[in-house]
């Protein structure tokens, strides 16, 4: 079956695949099959792409190829990082920091830890979305040993001065990671400049296959092994590794940066214009967010006394597929942490919709988006009077 995806417009939950990235890919799940860590000439061949993926992802981000490990998920790496570290680092001083805005993947590393005799601070943010670099250095105790901010929201889109609380983390003896799933092959950023200990990514995000991503760990920072087996990835993350899905990441990630320039001019433009077309049809909107330190394309919209899933679905039947803030199960609306975080008023966050635009992204599907999400907005506020 054939199936035509209108205006796909939901790039924050994935992406499409980079055409060039597939053709990279199929060789290894077809004729390159061997396992690369088989000593023959086919094992050989695997093991030369995976490695040269791996200098081609380092470079990219201003690593030393011994220092990405791969793993499956954005989810993965961040429960790696998290985890092992904080065991890693001390049986005694058990304080970490984090966000009230991260991904559940990350938020749902450190309950586990919680359970575990860690205590953990939830820092919270202002009504953009921003953590204060302030509340951060106020929060660090002489328990603490390890802190995770993400780099910029899945949800709302803001981006977080990430080289400033690095180093007070730095100052203040701590390790440092960041969940920049959202950021990586979108804006350009470098290891060192971020001066981070550790960072996540996942190559669905960028273009990339869905099931794989890495994790910098920059070199001497103290990470356990977190799936234990034979002694892939330097020992660090055992399990034969994904070589069609690394080769992949490889090239849509180089693709992406190639054109990063021009496709953060064009997201930006394709911002202005929906958030311009909407204020202009609906000026009762709110966006969320921070206006500038923001992910060129991810805008998030709230309509008050609207459901925001509803409107999902209406906009799905008319080709525009989107993703709302909040979900509703059989008994409740359950609204978004990161919504609940930013204060946003329920009659807001209840009607909020997600629109992740990418670089293929068009001025007409904007226009399309725009009008579309007016049209419904007028029907639904008739009905409900
Ligand atoms: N972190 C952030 C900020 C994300 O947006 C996502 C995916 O939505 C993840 C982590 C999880 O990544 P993956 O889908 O590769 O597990």
């Amino acid at each position: 079956m054939k199936s035509k995806i209108a205006i796909y417009s939901d790039n924050a939950a994935t992406t499409k695949l980079d055409p060039l990235a597939l053709e990279a890919m199929l060789p290894f799940l077809r004729e390159n099959f061997a396992n690369p860590s088989s000593q023959h000439s086919a094992g050989k061949t695997a093991r030369r792409a995976v490695e040269s993926a791996r200098e081609q992802i380092a470079a990219s981000i201003g690593a030393k190829p011994e220092e990405i490990i791969f793993t499956s998920s954005g989810t993965e790496s961040n429960n790696w990082a998290i985890k092992c570290v904080a065991r890693a680092l001390s049986a005694t001083r058990k304080h970490l920091v984090t966000s009230s805005i991260e991904h559940h993947a990350v938020l749902n590393s450190f309950k586990s830890l919680r359970t575990n005799g860690y205590s953990i601070t939830q820092l919270p943010v202002s009504r953009y979305g921003l953590v204060s670099v302030t509340d951060f250095e106020m929060a660090i105790t002489p328990e603490t040993t390890f802190a995770s901010i993400m780099f910029a929201s899945n949800e709302i889109g803001t981006i977080q001065d990430i080289s400033a609380l690095a180093a007070v983390a730095h100052k203040k003896g701590l390790l440092f990671h960041t969940d920049a799933v959202q950021a990586v092959g979108h804006i350009p950023l470098d290891v060192d400049n971020l001066q981070v200990d550790m960072l996540s990514a996942s190559a669905h995000k960028f273009n990339g296959p869905k099931g794989i991503g890495f994790l910098f760990k920059r070199s001497g920072t103290p990470l356990g092994s977190f799936i234990d087996g034979g002694g892939q990835e330097n020992g660090q993350r055992a399990g034969t590794e994904n070589v069609a899905g690394i080769v992949g990441m490889a090239v849509a990630l180089k693709n992406n940066l190639q054109n990063i320039t021009d496709n953060m001019q064009h997201l930006n433009h394709l911002t202005d214009l929906i958030v311009s077309k909407i204020s202009n049809a609906i000026p009762e909107a709110v966006f969320n967010g921070h206006a500038s330190k923001r992910l060129p394309g991810l805008v998030s919209v709230s309509f008050e006394n609207l459901s925001g899933e509803s409107l999902l679905h209406l906009l799905d039947l008319k080709g525009v597929l989107v993703s709302s803030g909040a979900a509703c199960n059989s008994k409740k609306t359950v609204i978004s942490h990161v919504l609940k975080a930013i204060k946003l008023p329920r009659q807001y966050a209840t009607g909020t919709l997600r629109i992740s635009l990418s670089k293929d992204n068009t001025d007409s599907d904007v226009n399309i988006i725009a009008e579309t999400i007016a049209d419904l907005y007028r029907k639904q506020v008739k009905i409900k009077k």
